[in-house]
This record gives structure tokens, sequence and C-alpha cells, in this order.
């Protein structure tokens, strides 16, 4: 067998080994990459490839330099991949190969990104015993951080899981046994989430397993303590997550110190589809700018973002908490001076969750430890701040600042201040870290140390006095080691006891005995120096690990007024007001704004009023372009800002607490950017219309809109009455569906708002303001002539639109025209026919067509299914059950 093959053949049984996506095994000075996982690196990082011939055949290879590994392996786990690294180590016959480590999208430290990193694992177990639903397990973990938590939805479906588990943006998930072979799950995951799927030893979700793997961690209490001892589902999850982070070999399991177990009933259920919609972190283009996160974010550390943001993802049902932060922004944002100067010195901090992890996975520096003792000193600081302005030391953040053991933190800093110098190296392993004093054999050993190097030093001197030489000095280089140098003019002066070693252009070089003897000294002492330090550092970088739930908890603490601070630099500077939270199901809003739109645009307010038994359900109408889905999507952030504890824009506002927002976006709005179908817009309003309840907030902007026009009424008016009905969640819904106002005649809670525009000769002008009742007209045509369109196509849009309003021709039976008539159908319901009135548009190719079409269809099969649409009882069919009909239907007329 030659090397070559050796070398392949290992690469290819290591690879054997590991689950993981690529491979990088370190031979010598270089981590290298060989068949297609060269290939696919070189690919994606643009490396060179180049041959190993090994065993008749050739490889292809790529590699990268030892140290400059970690950038590689960074860029493709941040493409998704997961990617093992194979270290080499010396043995008795040689070296051998092993992997140590995997990094993974949800296990990577090296990360780039102040954002969270959230591993999760999601497990099912089935709900027996008469249940509807499934038990779903989630468990999250931020390694960056050491953050854990954990919750269990009991009787749920998997979108309910689903749900939860995006409100996290996880960048790795690992499905449990059961759900790993659910397609419809993962499928669902793949399309809704950027996450990668990683499948972990079914064994690590086996309950006893994992019940013992959490107990490990956390201590054998603490599964009673936080209250999930019988949620089985949570503790496989749980213990999945650690032992897949152990088994990562990223060495941060130590800084995960807490578990932190929430209930479903914490937060308000947000599904990826309205996080989108709402662009709560990034913009439906997919940029970060001109999200809500991007408006409102105002803080000055790194875990203050990441704080705030998740606030945002994640708003909160509970009003003590709520109020509990309200309190602390009203105190803030009316104490200019102390908040300025409180973020001022958060400013100075740096990321101290971070470095409790980089502590306890040892990879910690000595200026990270620098920057944890900076880092800890500002609570007091701040804490100080907090003290002396009253209405600051009275407002719940004396309580933030109160959890962390202040003395504790104070002594970790002593005690960091007292051993390293004031600036020290990037490394650890060249000395230099530490200060006199701190350790007394250290001590000794830097002063013989330095006693030895001072002799070299002086040694020139000494030299040169005593041979007369002038051109004469000490220096060190790799290959020759300590040398004396004396230029060509005078080497005729040397001393005999000089040995010469080499003769440059200009000079030569020397060595005497006593130098050799020092050199080897001085090496020595150096090495001894080096490692002494190293392991002293070893040493307070482990103490400081075991302190790294102190750490995290100064660090939660300064983040919490670093993001309350912002909430209130936000709030003074966009003149926002501090929403009145009730529990009455009210939504009242006066001159609200949109948060971002407001940002950018002279922004007209408007008022909201919704009231439970009363106004539940807006329908919203009003010309293309005149502001629905902006006036719609502010009620929503209002509601979803207000259950952060952040102030609102708007003059004056009551917010009754959500348990969910929903909001689906018409097809056809999302079809133009292609990220939607019919059939997903219809499997969202399926899941929206099974999880509201009467505690939520639903936006539906032009539902239905993503097919024809007759079966998408239908299943607006469908889900309308349903939603009004049944669910009885709060509602707006806009639509350019004209006929859907009329419900507010037969349904007590649906009532109309339009958003009013002006049209005089023609010429639309949008007022912007939102006012009671249907608008009368739609203004399509005018939006035509916007675009363009020729003008003989505009006026001939117009005449034929009058004649169709005179005819009511694009009425449904049910609603009352302006005068008050009963207005006639273009479908008749009970005839299957089209009225007459419709036919009577001459001249009009269109309606003609239309007309012939329709004659030409009603045949046979179009009969069966009239009969159907004839026979339904809307009021007793579950929507699911109508909209398949529908979608029945649809099939059943396109086949002919
Ligand atoms: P629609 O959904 O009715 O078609 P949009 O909500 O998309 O209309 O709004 C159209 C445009 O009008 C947007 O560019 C938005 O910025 C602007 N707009 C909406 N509401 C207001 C308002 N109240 N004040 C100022 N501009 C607004
Ligand atoms: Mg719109």
């Amino acid at each position: 067998m030659t090397e070559a093959t050796g070398i392949v053949g290992e690469f290819l049984s290591l690879k054997e080994e590991t689950d993981a996506d690529i491979l990088a095994m370190q031979c010598g000075d270089f981590y290298e990459f060989f068949a297609d996982d060269a290939e696919l690196v070189a690919d994606e990082l643009d490396l060179k490839v180049s041959q190993k011939s090994s065993h008749g055949s050739k490889y292809p290879m790529a590699g990268v330099p030892v140290d400059d590994l970690t950038p590689y392996v960074s860029a493709l786990v941040e493409r998704g991949y997961r990617v093992a690294v194979a270290d080499q180590h010396e043995t008795a016959d040689g070296h051998a190969r092993e992997i140590t480590r995997v990094v993974t999208p949800g296990t990577h430290l090296a990360t780039g990104d102040d954002s969270a990193q959230h591993l999760a694992a999601v497990v099912r177990h089935d709900g027996g015993r008469g249940a509807d639903g499934d038990t779903y397990g989630l468990a999250v973990a931020d390694v960056t951080t050491g953050r854990f938590q954990v919750t269990q939805l009991d009787d749920a479906d998997a979108g309910a899981a689903l749900t939860e588990l995006y409100t996290f943006s996880p960048a790795e998930v690992l499905p449990g046994p059961d759900l790993r072979n659910d397609d419809g799950f993962l499928a669902t995951l793949d399309e809704r989430s950027e996450a990668a799927v990683s499948l972990h030893a079914t064994e690590s979700f086996e309950p006893g397993r994992a019940r013992h793997r959490v107990r490990e961690q956390f201590g054998a209490e603490t599964l009673a303590s936080v209250g999930i001892d019988g949620s089985d589902a949570a503790i496989a999850a749980a213990g999945a997550v650690l032992s897949y982070v152990e088994e990562t070999g990223v060495g941060t399991l130590a800084a995960v110190t807490r578990l932190r177990a929430y209930g479903a009933r914490d937060h308000v259920s947000l599904d990826a589809t309205t996080q989108r919609n709402l662009e709560l972190t990034e913009t439906m283009q997919g940029d970060s700018a001109g999200s809500l996160f991007d408006t409102v974010d105002h803080t000055v550390t790194a875990a203050g973002g990441r704080l705030l943001k998740r606030w945002l993802q994640r708003p909160r049902r509970e009003r003590g908490e709520l109020v509990r932060r309200q309190a602390a922004v009203a105190a803030l944002t009316r104490e200019a001076m102390a908040r300025e100067a409180i973020r001022e010195t958060l400013a100075d901090g740096y990321d101290l969750e971070r470095l409790a992890a980089r502590a306890t996975s040892g990879s910690a520096d000595a200026r990270d430890l620098r920057a944890i003792e900076d880092t800890l000193g500002l609570l007091a600081e701040v804490a100080d701040a907090v003290a002396e302005t009253e209405r600051l030391a009275d407002s719940p953040l004396s309580d933030v600042l109160a959890g962390p053991d202040r003395a504790a933190a104070a002594d970790l800093a002593a005690e960091l201040d007292a051993a390293l110098v004031a600036e020290p190296p990037g490394t650890v392993t060249q000395g230099g870290l530490f200060v006199r004093g701190y350790d007394d054999d250290l001590d000794a050993l830097i002063e013989e140390h330095e006693a030895a190097l001072e002799w070299l030093e002086t040694l020139p001197d000494r030299e040169k006095e005593r041979t007369d030489i002038t051109h004469l000095s000490v220096d060190r280089n790799k290959t020759d080691g300590y040398y004396i140098q004396v230029g060509k003019s005078e080497t005729d002066q040397v001393p005999d006891a000089y040995e010469e070693i080499k003769t440059l252009k200009n000079s030569k070089r020397y060595t005497i005995p006593e130098l050799d003897e020092h050199e080897r000294d001085v090496l020595r002492l150096e090495e001894r120096r080096h490692e002494m330090e190293a392991e002293l550092f070893e040493q307070l970088r482990g103490r400081v690990a075991d302190r790294a739930a102190l750490l995290q908890n100064v660090g939660r603490a300064l983040a919490e007024v670093d993001t309350l601070a912002s909430l209130a630099v936000h709030a003074v500077e966009n003149d926002w007001t501090r929403p009145e939270l009730t529990d009455d199901g009210r939504l009242d809003i006066e001159a609200g704004r949109h948060p971002v739109v407001e940002q950018t645009t002279e922004f007209v307010p408007n008022d909201l009023d919704m009231r439970p038994g009363e106004r539940d359900f807006l329908v919203v109408t009003g010309p293309n372009m005149s502001g629905k889905s902006t006036y719609m999507r502010q009620a929503a952030l209002v509601t979803l800002l207000a259950q952060t504890g952040s102030f609102v824009p708007a003059r004056a506002a009551t917010v009754g607490l959500v348990d969910g927002i929903y909001t689906r976006v018409g097809a056809l709005d999302e079809l133009a950017q292609g990220r939607s179908t019919f059939m997903v817009e219809m499997q969202e309003l399926s899941n929206i219309l099974h999880s509201a309840t009467e505690d939520s907030l639903i936006i539906l902007d032009e539902v239905g809109r993503g097919t024809a026009t007759f079966d998408g009424i239908s299943i607006a008016w469908a889900a309308t009455e349903y939603i009004a009905t049944t669910v009885r969640a709060k509602t707006l819904f806009a639509t350019h569906y004209h006929e859907l106002t009329s419900l507010g005649e037969s349904l007590p809670t649906v009532q109309n708002v339009h958003v009013a525009a002006d049209e005089t000769d023609g010429d639309v002008t949008f007022m912007r303001t939102v006012r009671d009742g249907p608008t009368n007209r739609s203004y399509g045509v005018h939006v035509a002539d916007l675009a363009g369109v020729p003008e003989p196509v505009v006026d001939r849009s117009r005449e034929v639109l009058d004649r169709l309003r005179e005819d009511k021709a694009i009425e449904v039976r049910g609603g009352e025209s302006d005068d008050g008539a009963t207005t006639q159908a273009v479908f008749d319901l009970s005839s299957g026919q089209f009225d007459e009135g419709a036919r009577q548009v001459d001249g009009s190719s269109d309606a003609a067509t239309t007309d012939e079409t329709v004659a030409e269809t009603i045949d046979a099969e179009t009969e069966a299914v009239l009969e159907e649409l004839r026979d339904i009882d809307v009021n007793e069919t579950p929507p699911v059950e109508l909209l398949s009909k529908v979608q029945q239907w649809q099939t059943e007329l396109n086949e002919e």
C-alpha cells in the first residue's frame, strides 16, 4: 500500500464514521479535503483543487493551512453544512487521526454574527387515551450564550409545534424519532425555515436516557422545580439537545447553566408567515433594513440587540411582566440625562453571555478575560446611576439590577484585575499575561528569566569594553540562536575565544561558551515561563468558567437595561405613547401610525376601534393603494409592540392582550414575489381557522384573491362567517370583493370601514383616513389609467363599468344596493343560472364572451357541481371541508 492510499483511505474511513457533510482532516500543517468533499469545498469557497494519486487512481484534494481552518469552517457552516474536523496527534509509532469535533449550524461557536443561534430538538409523543392531538416537546439551546429553554405542547398538532419552533428562527433542528419519518412535517419545516435538519441518534431521545442526561446537566431536582418532571416529550427533546451538543464536541455544555421551562400560554403565537408579513426582523425582500427590529433598535450592545429581537419575536401574554417593562421604559423616557449616561456606560461593555461560553469551551484568551473584567465592573456603575436617580430607583430597573450577585461580580473582577496585565497579548502560550505578585513561583521564574535576559542584553557593552570593538551586537534568529555579530572591519580584533559560525557580506557571527550556556538558560526559562503562564491561565479561565452562571446573570441584566433604554429612546424620539393593557379584548387606537412607514412618510394618523361583541370583525375596503394593508399591519404591530412592553405609535391606545396574531396575505400579492401558491394560502387559512381563538387577532389581506373570482368570493365569504360566528377572534379583513361588505348587514359583529379616497372628475385623491362604512366603488379603472393603459381602453372600461353597475351585475344576491333595494345576483344560487341583467351589456365583447362561455358549460357535470353547491349548508360545514369542496368543484369544472 502506498502512503497516498493510506491517507485517502483513512480519510474515507473517517468520513464513514460521521454524519457530517464534509470532513477536514489534518495532515501536518494542513487540513485536507479529499474526493467529493474536495470538489464541494473548492466550489463553495473558491479553493484550488489538485490531484492526489493513490493506488493507481487520482483523487481531488484541497487544503487549508492549520491556522486558517476556522474561517473556512465558519463559511461552510453558514452555508448550512456540517463539518467534521479530524485532528492529528502524535503516538508512539508516528501519528493518528480522529474526529475531535463536528461543527454544525446550531453548534457553531465562531459565529461572526451577534444574533442568537438556536439549536432545537422537537419530539412528538402519541397523544393516546382519546386525545385529539399529540404531545410535542421542544428544547432550544443557544450554545454561544448558554441559554436553554424547553416547553411541552399537549394535545397539539404539527402546525402548533412548528409555529412554536419558528419563533426561535432555529439554525438547526433535530427531529425526534417519530417526526423524522413524517414527510409532511419535514417538508413544511424545509419550506418555512432555513434550519438545517440533522438526524441525531434515536436513543438520545429515549425518555429514560434523556431524563438521566438532563439531571446530569442541571441536577436531580431541577425537573421538578421548573415543573416539567412529568413532561416526557419536553425532557426527551432536552436530553437530545444536550447529548448532541456534547457529541459535536464544541465544549460549551458547561455554559448551559440553567434550564428554563416555559408554558405554551406565556407567549403570543406568531407563525412564520406572520413574522414575515409583519416584517419583524426582515422585510419581505429579505433585508434587515426597514424591518420593525431595525426601526426600533437603539441598543448599544450585542446582547441588548439580541434581547430586543427576542422580545419582538416572542411577545408576552402575561400583563404583570409587560407592565413591569412599561414602567421601566416610562421612567427611562423621563430621565434623559441618566438614560444617556447609562447607555454610554453600557456601550463600553462586551458580550458577557458569549464570553462565558468562550470561557467554558476553553477558547477565551487573556483579552477575553480582561473584557469580562471590564464588563463586570459596569454592573456597579449602572446600578449606581439608577440608584442616584429617584425615578429610576423607584422603577423596576432596580429589580433588574438586583438580580445578579453584585458582590460576586466585584470579586471576580478584582481577581481578574489582580492577575492579568492591563493589555495582555492575544495568545496565551507566549507568556506576558500575568502581573507580578500574582503567583510566587511564577514571579521567581520571571526573575530568573529576566536576570538571564539581562545578562544577554548587557553582553554587548561588556564585550565592547573588553575587546575595544565598536561594531558589536548580540542578536538572535531561528537558525543560529543567540550570536555575537562583529562588523567586517573589526573581525581581526576578536578574541581567540570567539568561535566563528557564519560569514556575511559586512559582518561575521560568533559564539562564545558563556553565550551558549546563557542561551540554553534563557530558552529553558522562557519555555518554563510560557508553560507556567499557560497553565496558570488555564486555571484562571477554569475559575471564570465555573462562574459562567454569574457572567450570564450580569450579562442578561445589562442586556435588559440596554433593551429597555432602547425602547425608551425610540418612544421619546418618535412621540410614542404608553398603551393601556386590558383583558377585555378591546383594541382602541387613537391617531395610530405604522411604526415603520411613519419613518419615511408624512403619515396620516388614523383611528381603530374594535370591541368584542360589537365590532369584532372589520371588513376594510378602499381603492388600491389607499392604505388598507398598512392600516391592518399597523393594528397588528401596535398590538405586538404593546405585548413586548414597548410604547406604541399612537396618541392613545388601549390594547386587549391577545394570545396570538395571525396574518395571511392573499396569494396574488405573494405570487408576484414567487413565494406562495393558492394551495399554501388555503393551508394557512385553514391553520388560522383552526388555531385562532376569541383572544386572537387575525389580519386577512385580500385572502381568496389567488383564484378565480367566484371561488375567491365564496371562500372569503365562508371564512368571514366562520370567524365571526365560531372563532370570534378580532379580525381585520381587507378585500377587493366589494360584495363582502354586505355581510355587515347579516352578522351583527361584522362592521365595514373604508380608507377614504376622493374622486373628482375621474381623479382619485387618497385621504389615508379610515372611516366607518363600506366604499361604494372600486377604483381599478383609475389604477389602469395611472398605469398608462391607453386612453380608449380606459374610457371604454369606465363605460362598461358604469353599465355593469347600473345592472348590479357584479353584486351577489343577499346584499343591498345603495338605494336599499335587494340586488340581483350575477350568479343566482337558487336557479344555478346567470341573471338576465348581466346579459344585457351589449357591445361589450367581454360580457358577450362570458355569456357564451357560461351557456356552453352548463352541462351535466356543471349541473352536478351546482347541485352540490346549492345544497351545502355553509353554517354547518367545517371550513376546511368547505375549502376542499370548493377545490373539488373547481377541479371538476376545469376537467371540461
Ligand atoms: P392598499 O393595501 O390599500 O393597496 P397600502 O397599504 O399598500 O395600500 O398603501 C399604499 C401606500 O400608501 C404605501 O406606500 C403606504 O406607504 C402609503 N400609506 C398607507 N397608509 C398611509 C397613511 N396613513 N399615511 C401616509 N401614507 C400611507
Ligand atoms: Mg394591500
